[in-house]
């Protein structure tokens, strides 16, 4: 989502400079967002980073799964805008001296000081850390060994994070003086939108302290939403200060389920880029030029490498534009002719007119022949 928010708003400021009636309707949409979680993860970090700053006049979200999931998704990522787009009003001295830390037009990670909590670096170029509450660490704690690739690492209790109100003078000089690498937080309960709240603190915490991001400053209100409001609300905010290069460290608050909290972080930090722990797929949402099953033949795919931590491959309908949106996919599999599948490694195809039903396991052999595969391994996983 990060190179699809970096265009729209490139497109917007080129727009402007032709005038003030340059101002076309802007139609957003994140095209092979993929199935699934993942899916809807993707199409609310870009989508909804777009919305928050006020770009966009009409949205599609497109899964690879019946179009009929899609609505759903799309009225949910719109009313989550409509209901969080309240004024953040600033001080004017405030606005007039804070510079923004972040460049909208392209990506860098803002320079943050390492420190070590719990064994663990944070901070700086180090991993983005997953914090979870004392009360949903108790709720894992039988199975935290078993939770493979979604423990929790952090306790926020222990974290000795550091509240700071971005609107106050004193707190953020409080902070900037401290002469330790602390974390820092905005603290709950503050009346203002998430995304502005961290990006005030970003940029005017000059002493280059962490920061813990957070999915919601009023955690109690999460309580009554559904998933699915709870999970693209996650993501718009979340994703969408990574996407700007803003934060070290993720806590979710909105969802109470101890376990499903963890899985919306760390597929929030999978989506954003930011912490890849799992394959990554890119899949077109079919049209009438498609020449297989996706969704089917997607399932089939992720069953088969769903554990190749790190591999990017895009399951795409068509030779027409399929290799053309693989985006930086490490292989792709791209329907040929009916009944024929291309093989791609990168944006080369590398094998052609493979019979459909032998395509999964000769991508197994492609993955292979250029050392990504690895056999799955054989453990015991809880349920999360
Ligand atoms: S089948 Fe081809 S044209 Fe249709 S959505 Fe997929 S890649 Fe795009």
């Amino acid at each position: 989502p990060k190179v699809m928010i970096e265009a729209y708003r490139l497109l917007i400021a080129r727009l402007e400079e032709h005038g003030p009636d340059w101002n076309y309707p802007i139609h957003l949409g994140v095209t092979e967002a993929g199935d699934g979680e993942d899916g809807r993860i993707k199409s609310a970090i870009g989508i909804g980073s777009l919305l928050n700053d006020g770009i966009g006049d009409t949205i599609r979200v497109s899964l690879t799964e019946d179009p009929v999931h899609e609505v759903p998704v799309a009225r949910a990522i719109v009313r989550n805008q409509d209901r969080d787009s309240g004024p953040s009003s600033l001080p004017d001295d405030i606005t007039a001296t804070t510079k923004p830390c972040w460049d909208p037009f392209s990506y860098r990670r803002r320079l943050s000081n390492v420190l070590e909590i719990n064994g663990l670096d944070l901070g700086g170029d180090k991993e983005f850390r997953v914090l979870t509450t004392q009360t949903k660490w108790d709720a894992l704690a039988h199975k935290i060994e078993k939770m493979g690739d979604f423990k929790p690492e952090i306790i926020v209790e222990e974290s000795k994070v550091m509240e700071v109100d971005p609107r106050s003078n004193a707190a953020v000089e409080r902070a900037n003086a401290l002469d330790v690498p602390t974390l820092v937080t905005v603290p709950d309960g503050i009346n203002m939108e998430v995304v502005p709240a961290f990006r005030l603190l970003a940029s005017r915490m000059t002493s280059a302290q962490p920061i813990l991001l957070k999915d919601t400053l009023q955690p109690d209100e999460g309580a009554s939403r559904d998933f699915l409001t709870t999970l693209l609300t996650a993501s718009r905010n979340i994703g969408s200060l990574i996407c700007d290069g803003i934060g070290d460290a993720i806590l979710i608050q909105g969802e109470k389920a101890p376990g499903q909290s963890l899985r919306i972080s760390y597929n929030i930090l999978q989506a954003a880029g930011a912490r890849i722990f799992k394959t990554d797929y890119v899949a077109c949402p079919s049209c009438g030029r498609t020449l297989f099953n996706l969704q089917t033949t997607t399932q089939k795919i992720r069953e088969a490498t769903g554990h190749l931590k790190g591999v990017r491959i895009a399951v795409m309908g068509c030779i027409v534009n399929g290799p053309g949106e693989m985006a930086d996919a490490d292989f792709g599999y791209v329907g040929g002719a009916p009944g024929k599948i291309n093989l791609y490694v990168g944006r080369e195809a590398v094998k052609l007119n493979i019979p459909e039903d032998e395509a999964v396991g000769r991508l197994i052999d492609l993955i292979s022949e250029h050392g990504k595969w690895v056999e799955p391994p054989v453990r015991e996983t809880a349920e999360i």
